[in-house]
C-alpha cells in the first residue's frame, strides 16, 4: 500500500480534489489500457491534492520526488532494492515530478515510465562503459554555457535543472553539480558572442530544461535574442510537455508568441506519455504559433519495437506533434542497460516506412561521438545502382527497376524495355548491404 504525497508534505494539501482540464476528444483514455483516466491516475498517489495545485507547475516542481526514501512511499521496493538504489543516487540523483510519477503502474516492474525515471542498479554496475561527455560538448563550448559547433547554429545551456532526471540523459554528468542557473553576466557574455558572430542564424535554448526558469527570466533572454537581426529562428529544447505539462501555461504561451518564429522540440518516448495533460500542453503551444516537434531516444524495454514506435508516432500525430528524430541512445556512462543495437533502430524504421504515413516516421540518427554531428541511418532500399539504372526494393520486399535520368543533351539512357517491376529476381542476385549512412 502506498502513502499519499499529502501525508508526506503538509502545507501543499487541499481537500477539494478536482479533475484537471482534459482533452478527451484528442486522447481517448478508454482505448488505452493499462493506463487509467486522469482523475484516477492522479488520485492513485495524490488523492488529497486539489485540482488547483495539480495544475500548478510550481507545485509539481516543489514536490518532486528526490530520494529513495520518498519514492518508497509510492512504489513498492524491497529493502535490498532500496539500499542498492541509494548507492545509485549517490552518483546519479533522482528527480520525478508528481505528474510523471502518476503515469507509472506501480505493480509493473517493466513499466516504460518507471524505467525512464526510477534508477536502476545497472547505472553503476555498468558504469565502466561509455563516456561522461560522448558528444564533446564541453570541448566545443566557447563560453560557459555556449556551444558553437556549427557555423550557423549556437546552443545556449541556461541551466542544468530539470523537472525530471531521465535515466538515459546525455548530460547526466551535470546532475552532480547540484543545479545551477547561468548568471546574468554569463548570459550577457553569450549574447555578446552571438551578436558579434553574424553567421549564427539559429539559437537553440536548452539545458537541463530551460522551462524550469521563470517566464520572466526566460523573456529577458528570448527578447534579447530576438533583437539580434541576423538570428532567424529560436529553438527551445524542453521535456516539459511530457514530464511537467502544467508548465505550458497561458503566461508562458503569451510570452513566447511575441518572439516568433520559435520552434519547440520535446521528447516523448512512449505512448503512455501521451495523456490529456500533455495533449493540452502541445495544443496550447501550437495555438500560440509555436510548432512542436518530437525527438525521442531509442531505449531498451521502453520503445524498442515497431509496435510501440507506431503507437507512439501515430499518437503524436493525433496531438499534432511531428515525430522528427529517433536518436540512437548516446554512449553515456550509466545508460548502457538502456541502449539497443543500431540494427534494432533500422528494423523499426523498416517496419514503419510504407506501413504508415511518412509523417509518422521519424529520422533515425546517430549523434556521432566527439562532436561529429548527426548521421541519418536507414534501411537500404537501393539493391544495385549503375549510371543508367537502379534496382530498388519497396516496403513489401518487391523489386523495381528505375531508370536513372541524365542531364538533357547527354547521351540518353532511355527505357530499354517495358518490364519495370520484377518480382522474381532472386535475392542472392543482389548484395543487400548493411544499413547505410546517407
Ligand atoms: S529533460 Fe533532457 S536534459 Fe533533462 S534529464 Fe531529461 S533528457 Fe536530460
Amino acid at each position: 500500500m502506498t502513502k499519499s504525497a499529502a501525508t508526506m508534505k503538509s502545507g501543499v494539501v487541499d481537500e477539494a480534489a478536482e479533475e484537471p482540464p482534459s482533452l478527451t476528444a484528442i486522447v481517448n483514455e478508454d482505448e488505452e489500457p493499462p493506463s487509467i483516466a486522469g482523475t484516477a491516475r492522479k488520485n492513485r498517489f495524490f488523492n488529497h491534492t486539489s485540482g488547483e495545485l495539480w495544475n500548478d507547475w510550481k507545485w509539481h516542481f516543489r514536490n518532486r520526488i528526490t530520494s529513495i526514501d520518498e519514492l518508497v512511499n509510492f512504489i513498492p521496493l524491497s529493502s535490498i532494492e532500496q539500499e542498492r538504489l541509494k548507492l545509485v543516487t549517490a552518483t546519479y540523483p533522482i528527480s520525478i515530478t508528481p505528474y510523471y510519477l502518476s503515469l507509472i503502474n506501480p505493480e509493473d516492474p517493466h513499466d516504460p515510465i518507471r524505467k525512464q525515471s526510477i534508477p536502476s542498479f545497472d547505472e553503476i554496475a555498468l558504469a565502466g562503459m561509455g563516456f561522461e561527455d560522448p558528444l564533446a560538448e564541453e570541448r566545443d563550448s566557447v563560453l560557459p554555457g555556449l556551444v558553437h559547433r556549427y557555423p550557423d547554429r549556437a546552443l545556449m545551456v541556461l541551466t542544468d535543472l530539470c523537472p525530471m532526471f531521465c535515466r538515459h540523459c546525455t548530460r547526466k554528468r551535470e546532475w552532480r553539480h547540484g543545479g545551477w542557473v547561468r548568471t546574468p553576466g554569463e548570459i550577457e557574455a553569450m549574447l555578446r558572442y552571438i551578436r558579434k558572430n553574424k553567421a549564427i542564424k539559429d539559437v537553440i535554448i536548452s539545458g537541463g530544461d530551460p522551462l524550469t526558469l521563470s517566464t520572466h527570466r526566460l523573456e529577458q533572454v528570448i527578447s534579447k535574442i530576438r533583437q539580434i537581426e541576423h538570428v532567424d529562428i529560436i529553438r527551445i529544447g524542453t521535456r516539459c510537455p511530457v514530464v511537467l505539462p502544467q508548465r505550458i501555461d497561458d503566461e508562458l504561451c503569451a510570452m513566447l508568441s511575441k518572439y516568433g518564429p520559435i520552434w519547440l522540440n520535446t521528447h516523448f518516448n512512449n505512448p503512455n506519455e501521451i495523456t490529456p495533460e500533455s495533449a493540452k500542453a502541445c495544443d496550447q503551444l501550437l495555438r500560440s504559433g509555436i510548432p512542436v516537434n518530437n525527438q525521442s531516444v531509442l531505449l531498451r524495454g521502453i520503445n524498442d519495437s515497431v509496435e510501440t514506435q507506431l503507437k507512439l508516432c501515430k499518437g503524436l500525430l493525433k496531438i499534432k506533434v511531428r515525430p522528427y528524430y529517433l536518436f540512437q541512445c548516446d554512449e553515456v556512462q550509466g545508460t548502457e542497460h538502456l541502449r539497443t543495437s543500431v540494427e534494432t533502430g533500422v528494423k523499426i524504421i523498416e517496419g514503419m516506412r510504407g506501413h504508415t504515413s511518412g509523417l509518422a516516421v521519424p529520422t533515425f540518427v546517430i549523434d556521432l561521438p566527439e562532436g561529429g554531428g548527426k548521421v541519418p541511418i536507414q534501411p537500404n532500399y537501393i539493391l544495385t545502382q549503375t549510371e543508367d539504372d537502379l534496382v530498388l526494393r519497396n516496403y513489401q520486399g518487391r523489386f523495381f527497376w528505375y531508370r536513372n535520368p541524365k542531364a538533357i543533351g547527354s547521351s540518353g539512357n532511355g527505357r530499354k524495355n517495358d518490364k519495370r517491376v520484377q518480382e522474381t529476381v532472386p535475392v542472392e542476385a543482389f548484395p543487400v548491404a548493411e544499413p547505410v549512412m546517407t
